[in-house]
């Protein structure tokens, strides 16, 4: 008997949202994505290892890991 377990990351664009860019100062769309990782078994998702959220500058393309509140206040307003 074996296993075929691995990790699987998924990447969900979460929404958009209009901010002042940390790296360029510009006031521009940002995207927010969520990145979940999963623990699978036989490709099946299975256990949520983590999930962080990333927001990309539309302006100048700078990516970068927000907390989850964040991306939740920035979703809202
Ligand atoms: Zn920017």
């Amino acid at each position: 008997m074996f296993f075929i377990f691995g990790l699987r990351t998924k990447v969900d664009r979460s929404g958009v949202a209009q901010r002042v860019c940390r790296n360029c100062g510009n006031h521009a769309a940002q995207v927010i994505s969520r990145r979940s990782t999963k623990f699978t078994l036989f490709f099946v998702p299975l256990i949520p290892i983590r999930t962080s959220y990333v927001q990309q500058c539309t302006f100048c393309g700078a990516q970068y890991d927000i907390s989850r509140a964040e991306a939740d206040r920035l979703l809202v307003g």
